[in-house]
């Protein structure tokens, strides 16, 4: 199979999909950023590494980075985080407030933001440099010591966080919310304003592809069950109410953020990421989505 001529073909494909989504301006930063980017990168756990466009070029992961806190919190605690989360897709956009508060503070994965937040208490508690054993984590995940947060993301994402922190006073209030609001919110933004690139992005999501263990290393960062559950978490709520039609059209686990981003795993096998910023109602990439339902059509490398 040639994937090279495989990704150029889908680049000319999606092409006219430029101009037809929404950056994410309510984090004025992100609005900043060139709508016509568009990177894909394709790393197979024997080795091959195909890419193209902007593959190089960091960008915003913003929520793709949950599944570095969640791994975190998975490796250091077990399953007892599940008692504050749930494991359940929910049905709603990743910002919402309603099911929080009718289901007393549980959130429903820890993919939508209240969950996310949950996951940062959870991280905030136990350790003791949090942000700074994040970004170790993220580091040691990737191979690449300078991944780092961009504090001007941090800062413009403060500036208009109000749904986040109306969540996060909403956990508090069910009492789901051990630390100070302000604490988690801070972590939190911090989180979601590590930078990657999509030839990152891929060979670090390697490692969930590998069982938990990062490629050419003896570092099992989660075991083979834990890394199962991730996976599963993934499929069925990494796209918030747009699981189900990432299940459909594309068919394999992975996780969006509002930054543009997508990546996904197909276990044993290889990651592939892409990057086009502008998204769909729902928040994820337009093109992004396009992107990898051509890549699974055309390689007919699905999970399903
Ligand atoms: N930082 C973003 C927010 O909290 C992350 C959302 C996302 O990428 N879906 O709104």
């Amino acid at each position: 199979m040639n994937y090279q001529k495989i990704l150029e073909e889908i680049t000319t494909q999606t092409n006219h999909l430029q101009e037809k989504g929404k950056i994410a301006s309510y984090i004025p930063e992100l609005a900043k950023v060139s709508r016509d980017s568009f990177g894909i990168s394709l790393h197979f756990l024997r080795g091959d590494h195909y890419w193209i466009g902007d593959a190089d070029k960091r960008f915003s992961i913003q929520s793709i980075a949950k599944v570095f806190s969640l791994s975190m919190a998975i490796g250091l605690l077990g399953e007892k985080i599940f008692q504050r989360v749930g494991v359940e897709p929910s049905g709603t956009a990743f910002n919402s407030l309603l099911q929080l508060d009718y289901e007393r503070g549980i959130p429903r994965n820890p993919f939508i933001n209240a969950g996310a937040l949950v996951i940062m208490d959870i991280l905030f508690s136990e350790l003791k440099h949090p942000k700074q054993a994040l970004l170790d984590f993220v580091r040691k995940l990737s191979g690449n010591s300078d991944i780092d947060f961009n504090q001007a993301v941090v800062t413009s994402e403060k500036s208009q966080g109000f749904r986040n922190t109306a969540l996060a006073n909403l956990l508090k209030s069910h009492r789901n919310l051990n630390n100070e609001v302000e604490e988690i919110l801070d972590f939190y933004f911090h989180l979601c304003s590590i930078e990657m690139s999509c030839n990152e992005l891929s060979h670090t999501f390697l490692g969930f592809a590998n069982h938990g263990k990062i490629p050419g290393s003896d570092e099992q960062i989660l075991s083979t069950s834990q890394t199962k559950r991730l996976n599963a978490l993934m499929q069925t709520c990494g796209f918030y109410d747009e699981a189900g039609e990432f299940s459909f059209t594309v068919g394999l686990p992975g996780k969006s953020g509002v930054g543009g981003g997508i990546v996904a795993v197909y276990p044993e096998k290889f990651s592939i990421s892409v990057w086009s910023p502008e998204l769909n109602e729902k928040g994820n990439s337009i093109r992004g989505m396009k992107t990898l339902e051509l890549f699974t059509t055309k390689s007919k490398l699905s999970v399903f």
